[in-house]
């Protein structure tokens, strides 16, 4: 069976197509920017066929007619006709207060998307086109979306309520809704997998840092908090993101207006994080590099970052009423074993031990890098937010 992944977003198409039983990627692409000069497709299959060149997208149409055309190319075809496409699941990222779990999209379920609009003003409609177009360049094939908010519908009102006045909530749905919900859900899946432990009472927290990062607590499968809140800036600091901060903070910088071109979000969400701090970058192996040549300023975002950290899981513990398992994934929980080790030693009051040397030498593979004697089983384990759609999307049509 064939599933294609589809991530649309406003100026770039990526997808993957999944030969779902032995669970690999056949081909996968990006048409990179649609509707602006100089766009760009690059295709290749699981046979090695590569296409790498310019092309005029203008629209989302002309991604998607380009990948149609890429999967039947005759010189090395993925696929002989589009019927072989079982179901595309799309990525979404805000599902708001509508979506639970993964969902067929109709008429009603897209209207819903169309709502979440004001919440994720870039993103969700460029990801309702690409359902849009698919639906009408692949007549007949189901299409799935699959929210990066979903996995978090499980937390309970007290979590992810804001002490706000009430009819915020009431009026505009204002609360925490969470993201990188199928990455969370993925690596969840897997730790319930490798665990000792019973996986139904499994107390687990997720750590995944990227340039965006989160945290989710969750007990027995199902997400009880997570960092991210209303949009993907609450929480920890990020690449350029500067996570939680006290609220006043906004009001204080859009008065003292030193920099009229730029409104506070934009600094909050681009000037900020890591890279505000330092000066240096947003990204961990730059920041790495400049903090060993003794730079203090990424020293600090460093340390800052680790502290928040400690600071949330020590939060989760308590919330979670203890833990027996922590999971690192994306960019940085996968491949920075420095950024590991200085978060799990500062949770080595928990009796958490981590097994240097495998710590130290897991950089993208799935492996147990606590010792055999640690009180806590720490797990890293890479994510495949593609696979994970592939999978949501296989689950809900009852495909499987
Ligand atoms: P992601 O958003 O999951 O793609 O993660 C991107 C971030 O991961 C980058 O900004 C880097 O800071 C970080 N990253 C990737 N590879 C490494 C590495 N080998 N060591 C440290 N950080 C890394």
């Amino acid at each position: 069976m064939k599933i294609l992944v589809i991530n649309s977003g406003s100026s770039s198409l990526k997808y993957q197509m999944f030969d779902y039983e032995n669970k690999t990627v056949i081909a996968k692409g990006l048409c990179e920017r649609i509707g602006i000069a100089n766009s760009h497709f690059k295709h290749e299959n699981a046979s090695g066929y590569v296409i790498d060149e310019g092309r005029s997208f203008k629209s989302h149409s002309d991604a998607v007619r380009t990948m149609i055309e890429a999967l039947l190319d005759p010189q090395s075809p993925v696929i002989e006709s589009l019927e072989e496409i079982a179901a595309v699941g799309h990525r979404i990222v805000h599902g708001g207060p509508y979506f639970a779990k993964p969902t067929e999209m109709t008429q009603e379920s897209k209207d819903a998307v169309r709502k979440c609009f004001p919440w994720s003003p870039l993103h969700n409609p460029a990801n309702l086109t690409g359902v849009e177009v698919c639906e009408k360049l692949m007549p007949g094939i189901p299409q799935v979306g699959v929210f990066d908010t979903a996995f978090h519908q499980t937390m309970p009102p007290k979590a992810y309520m804001y002490g706000l006045p009430y009819r915020y909530y009431e009026e505009h749905n204002v609360r925490r809704y969470g993201f990188h919900g199928t990455s969370h859900a993925y690596v969840a899946r897997r730790a319930a997998e490798l665990t000792q432990c019973d996986k139904d009472q499994q107390r687990l927290i997720t750590c995944h840092l990227g340039n965006g990062s989160s945290f989710a607590a969750i007990k027995g499968g199902q997400c009880i908090d997570t960092s991210m809140g209303l949009t993907p800036l609450e929480g920890i600091m990020m690449g350029t993101r500067s996570g939680s901060i006290d609220p006043a903070i906004v009001s204080f910088i859009a008065k003292l207006n030193d920099d009229a071109t730029k409104d506070v979000d934009y600094i909050l969400n681009h000037e900020s994080g890591v890279r505000g701090v330092s000066g240096v970058s947003s990204d961990f192996r730059d920041l790495k590099a400049a903090a060993m040549q003794g730079n203090e300023r990424a020293q600090l975002a460093l340390s800052m970052f680790c502290y928040q950290a400690v600071k949330i899981i020590g939060s989760y513990i308590a919330a979670l009423g203890g833990i027996d398992s922590i999971v690192f994934t994306a960019g940085i929980g996968e491949n920075d074993d420095r950024i590991r080790k200085t978060i799990c030693d500062d949770l080595s009051f928990l009796g958490l031990t981590l097994d240097e040397g495998l710590n130290a030498s897991t950089h993208g593979e799935e492996v147990l890098i606590s010792a055999a004697d640690s009180s806590i089983e720490v797990f890293v384990i890479p994510t495949n937010e593609e696979l994970s759609i592939a999978i949501q999307t296989v689950e809900v049509l009852g495909l499987a």
